[in-house]
Formats: structure tokens, sequence, C-alpha cells
């Protein structure tokens, strides 16, 4: 199979080309590099132009592949709520304009095509576990609405193409994944925690009682190779179905990372999803995937690959401290710890921060 990726150097897609190219397919990748990196698919390029293709570009603009191709795989988009809030206009746009232009690639070359979309369409759910039959609940012009509006827009118009233009469509919605090559400095919980539990600082609890299930990027990459290769619509979510408080999180990646507890309370950021966790029983009947790896065992492995990265982690970890808060993560309106935290010992009340430090930014 020819495969193009767009989005492919970044996290997730990166391993989906590994994956691929593994089992013997050529692969085609258009990334911007605004959130990934080549790094993430450097060792690929040595397997030759004809097996792994490279190519610095926007998905906004137009899209040429020679020759045959037979899937299209969506997945350009920053993904990380620090990098779609910083980088709201390129999100709506990737999820808009990059959408159509993938989907008018696969109707040209009659690929499958499929659309990495994203737990984010529920957005804070009040059904749970989430079935692809609910329709969510979003607000269309709230702080996450830059992601949750363009990939909802994203499933339209991959339907809009299914029905009218008759491409072999199909919708994955994503949950959270986690494993190696994701950025030590994207800002989502799992990094954040591994970042300040390796660097001795305290872990930024925004909260604690709202929950996420986490996918070992393994079994994500399984069940996305299993949509390409089925002639499955979707919408299907893929993602792991085991539910943690996030205060839970913290305490497992102190534990594995061999460090003491210490977090810093910090409020929670708008319109952060209370409650998620995928209903996996389409995706176990239709494709027959399952998750196999368990929370703690996919976290020892990402950790394992940031310690073998301790340059990626000491970065982060200055930009933190440079910036004395976590302003540089959430810009304006952001959740700020705040004051120094000196003491390793108590988990910081809400009480504590200063009054209306976060609301004033
Ligand atoms: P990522 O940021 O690591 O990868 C996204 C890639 O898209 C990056 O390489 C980036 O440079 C590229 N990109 C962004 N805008 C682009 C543009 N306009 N043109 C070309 N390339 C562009 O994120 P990820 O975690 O690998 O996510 C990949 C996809 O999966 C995204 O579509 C995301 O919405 C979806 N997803 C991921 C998760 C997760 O937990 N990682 C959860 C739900 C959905
Ligand atoms: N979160 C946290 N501390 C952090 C970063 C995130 O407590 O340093 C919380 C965040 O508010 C959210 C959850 O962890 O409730 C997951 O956040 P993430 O950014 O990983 O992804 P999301 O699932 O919100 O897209």
């Amino acid at each position: 199979m020819r495969v193009v990726i767009t989005g492919g150097a970044g996290f997730v897609g990166s391993h989906l080309c590994d994956a691929l190219i593994a089992r013997g397919d050529r692969v085609v990748v258009f990334d911007n590099f605004s959130t990934g990196r080549p790094d993430n698919v450097e060792h690929l390029l040595e397997r030759g132009p004809q097996v792994f293709w490279l190519d610095e570009r926007d998905v906004c603009d137009d899209l040429y592949v020679p020759g045959n191709v037979d899937a299209v795989i969506h997945m350009a988009s920053p993904a990380s709520p620090p990098a779609y809030t910083k980088l709201a206009i390129e999100t709506l746009r990737a999820g808009s304009l990059g959408t159509e232009n993938a989907l008018k690639l696969a109707a040209r070359k009659s690929a499958r095509f499929i659309l990495a979309s994203t737990s984010e369409v529920y957005g804070d759910p009040l059904e749970h576990p989430q079935m692809e039959s609910y329709w969510g609940n979003v607000n269309p012009i709230g702080a996450r609405s830059m992601y949750d509006e363009s990939k909802r827009y994203a499933e339209a118009i991959t339907a809009a193409y299914y029905r009218d233009r008759g491409v072999n469509a199909g919708i994955v919605r994503i949950f959270n994944t986690v494993g190696p090559r994701m950025r030590a400095d994207d800002g989502r919980v799992v990094t954040n925690f591994i970042v300040q539990a390796l660097s001795g600082l305290p872990l930024t609890v925004y909260g604690g009682n709202q929950t996420r299930s986490f996918c070992y990027i393994s079994d994500m990459v399984d069940g996305l190779v299993k949509m390409i290769d089925s002639g499955i619509t979707g919408p299907i979510n893929i993602g792991n179905n085991s539910e943690f408080k996030i205060s839970e999180l913290a305490r497992i990646v102190a534990r594995i990372t061999g460090t003491k507890l210490w977090t810093v309370q910090c409020p929670v950021p708008p319109d952060d999803p209370r409650r998620r966790c995928p209903d996996i029983s389409m995706a176990a009947r239709a494709l027959d995937w399952r998750p196999k790896v368990a929370l703690e065992q996919g976290l020892r492995q990402t950790i394992k690959w940031f310690r073998e990265h301790p340059l990626e982690v000491r970065r982060a970890a200055r930009q933190w401290d440079a910036a004395g808060d976590k302003r540089w993560l959430w810009g304006k309106g952001a959740p700020v710890p705040v004051g120094s935290v000196p003491d390793p010992d108590p988990i910081y009340p809400l009480g504590d921060r200063t009054p209306g430090r976060a609301e004033q930014l």
C-alpha cells in the first residue's frame, strides 16, 4: 500500500509511519513541523524516497502526490491544549481547509480516507462512558472551541465527502494517548508530570478530580492500522477505557519515577472536561481491537524514553523555571500556580493561591 499521512512527523503520526513501513507499506508525509519534529521520522529517510517521502508542507495548501495512493490519513493539527490555544486560527484552518484538501486528495486518488478526530468532539460530556452515538456538550466559542469545533467540522465534511463524493472515509475518535516522542514541552498532563517529577519540580495538578483514560501509543497505532485496513466509516472510539483521576495519575507518576509526591494545586482551566472515558465496544466488535497496555506499563515505557532524552526534559523544565509560572504554557487566562512552592510536603489547597491572580491574567 502507498499511504499519505498528514501530520506524520508528530507523536502519533510518526509511530504510524513506523508501523506501516515495518509491514511493507510506502509512506508520504506532509507536515509543517508546527508542533511535530523532523527528528521523529529522520530514521525513516534512510529507507529511501520510494519507501518514505517527507514533504514540508502546510495542509492548508493544495496537496499533490504523483502516482497512486491507497490511503490518506489526516492527522495534521495541533493537539495539546497549550498548542491549540497558542495556534488557534492555525488549528481551525488545519481542521477545515486542511481536512478538505486531504479529502480532495483521497477523492482524486480513489483512496481510503481516515480522519484523526478526537474525544474532544464530546466536549465536557454529560454521558459516561462516551459512546459514538453521543453528540457531545461543546461550547462553540469557549477556550477549547478552536480544537473541538475544528474537529467537529472535520467530521462533518468527511461525512459529506463520503455521502456526496463517494470517498471511502472513516472517522476515528482518538482518546488521550501517551508514549515516547511526546514533546516534553507540549503541556499535556502526562508530559508535564513526567518532566516535573524528573526535574524535582512540583506536579501541577489543575483541580485533580477530573478524569482521563490513557491509551498507550502501540495500542493506538494498532487501532489506526485496523481502521485503515477496514472499510468501516465510524465514527469509532479508539482509546483505553480505564479511567483515572488526575490526582491519581500524579501519585502513579511519582511512584514510577521514584520521587516523593509533591504537587501544586492550580485552578481548573476553563471548559476542561470533567470526565472522559471511551466506550470501546464498537472497536471491539467492528475491528476486533482492544487495548493491551495498562496505564502503569505505558507510563514506564514513556518515562524510560524521557530518561533517555535528558536534554529534552531539561529544556522543558528550564522553560518552566524561566517563566516562573505556567503562563508560557497556557497564555492569557492560564491556570497559574501562584507564588513559589518551596515546601515539598503539602498539596497546596486551592484557597492558598493569591485571590484573583489567575482571573487577572
Ligand atoms: P502532534 O502535535 O504531535 O502531531 C500533529 C502533527 O501535525 C505535527 O507534526 C504538526 O507539525 C503537524 N501539523 C499541524 N498543523 C499542520 C498543518 N497545518 N500542516 C501540516 N502539518 C501540520 O499531535 P499528536 O498527538 O500526534 O496528534 C495527531 C492527531 O491525533 C491530531 O489530529 C490530534 O488531533 C489527534 N489526537 C491526538 C490525541 C493524543 O492524545 N495525542 C488525542 C486525540 C486526538
Ligand atoms: N492537567 C493537569 N496538570 C497539568 C496539565 C494538565 O492537572 O500540568 C489536567 C488538565 O486540566 C486536564 C487533564 O489534566 O483535566 C488532561 O490534560 P491534557 O492537557 O493532557 O489533555 P486534555 O485531555 O485536557 O486534552
